[in-house]
């Protein structure tokens, strides 16, 4: 966005000009004008600085849906499974969450800025709007007659309308060149505010973008578990956390057993059902200080902090006991399938690589020895 300063300084220095020829009769006319004009200068100032910053919005807008579209394929899936507040940033799984907001969206159109808003916070926004201040009382000039609402509570307007609205002034030469001022005032103050609306939006888009991208790099976009990625951070934080304070922590590797044998029998997108059910049935059993991520194509990373061999053994237990029974329902078969699991505990000073070698490792026997087992090797 360019605005033709050449044309606006033509404006002002023309007008400029008149008032201070003519106003002999009306020195406070004067002052006025001088007034308007440097809020008119600032004004086309802070739209430059706005045109700016807007414009560098939308490049980065830009260069982030470049970056989003190379990532097509998650971000499309992400959309659909993760639905996040654009303002709260809160990650809504709600019940019926969706269904809500369309509904929400439809009767409460004019108060949704983005389409990613949530409820709570659309009703904050649409609320604030209702306690703005009350806009003045009519307007008598023709002038003043053009203003809508929204222009009273510009302060410069609100100065000047005495100025407008009163009669003597009205029946004097200078009144047309002032109204023209006070009018062209009052388109700029407009534009202004559509622009910064305009910059506000990309800001808004961004800042969406930003959250979705964040969240597609570190969760997997099948299972809504944490990625491979997100999991190295989190061991990387347990073990120095374990190291200061000479606590251990445990692994489970844990990998669905002919898992083949499933997407051969039902085709992939029920054997992608089947992931994320025992994605949901590990993860919901887990604490809150645990993490499951999706290792790899059917592997599981647990990490369970504070936890020794013989408890770890035990969660590892009770999460392929719940996988046995599982029922899941396909068409018109009912699947039921195992899991493995391999146990390890981590040994102060140790490399992770050695600690989930040893589930791995751990895992390799227990898929050896008959599968549908957890194994922990001494
Ligand atoms: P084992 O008991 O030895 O682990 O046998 P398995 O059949 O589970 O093991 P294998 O490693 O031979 O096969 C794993 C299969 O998992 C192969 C691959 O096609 C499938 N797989 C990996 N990722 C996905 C996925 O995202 N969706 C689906 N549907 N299948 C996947
Ligand atoms: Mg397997
Ligand atoms: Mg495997």
């Amino acid at each position: 966005m360019t605005y033709s300063s050449d044309r606006e300084d033509a404006f002002i220095a023309k007008y400029e000009g008149r008032f201070a020829e003519a106003s002999e009769e009306f020195p406070l006319t004067r002052e006025e004008a001088s007034e308007i004009f440097s809020a008119y200068k600032g004004l086309l100032r802070r739209m430059g600085r706005i045109a700016k910053i807007s414009d560098s919005y939308q490049c980065e807008v830009k260069a982030l849906v470049l970056e989003l579209r190379e990532a097509a394929a998650n971000v499309k899936a992400l959309k659909g499974f993760i639905p996040i507040c654009a303002s709260c940033k809160k990650v809504r799984n709600d019940d019926g969450y969706w269904k809500h907001l369309e509904q929400f969206i439809s009767e409460n159109s004019d108060a949704m800025i983005s389409h990613g808003l949530c409820p709570d916070c659309a009703t904050n926004y649409s609320a604030l709007a209702k306690v703005l201040p009350p806009t003045g009382g009519r307007p008598v000039s023709d002038t003043a007659r053009l203003l809508d609402e929204t222009d009273i509570e510009d302060p410069v307007i609100l100065r000047f309308l005495p100025t407008i609205n009163n009669r003597h002034f009205s029946e004097t030469p200078l009144y047309g060149d002032f109204s023209l001022l006070f009018e062209k005032y009052v388109r700029l103050s407009r534009r202004m505010k559509r622009i910064a609306r305009i910059s506000d939006s990309y800001q808004f888009e961004l800042q969406d973008l930003k959250t979705r991208f964040e969240l597609a790099s570190q969760v997997d976009y099948l299972t809504g578990l944490p990625n491979r990625l997100d999991m190295s951070k989190r061991l990387e934080a347990e073990q120095a956390r374990s190291i200061r304070r000479g606590r251990c922590f445990a692994l489970i590797m844990a990998d669905i057993d002919h898992f083949k044998r499933i997407n051969d029998s039902y085709g992939h997108d029920i054997g992608d059902q089947v992931l994320v059910t025992i994605a949901r049935t590990l993860s919901g059993y887990l604490r809150k200080e645990d993490s499951c991520a999706r290792w790899g194509g059917e592997e599981f990373l647990i990490l369970i902090p504070e936890t020794d061999k013989d408890e770890a053994l035990e969660v590892a237990e009770r999460l392929r006991e719940l996988t046995e029974n599982l029922a899941l329902e396909a068409e018109t078969s009912i699947i039921r399938t195992t899991i493995s699991l391999g146990v390890s505990v981590y040994a102060n000073g140790e490399t992770l690589e050695a600690c989930i070698k040893k589930a791995d490792d751990a895992l390799y026997r227990a898929k050896n020895s008959g599968r549908n087992r957890s194994v922990f090797l001494e």
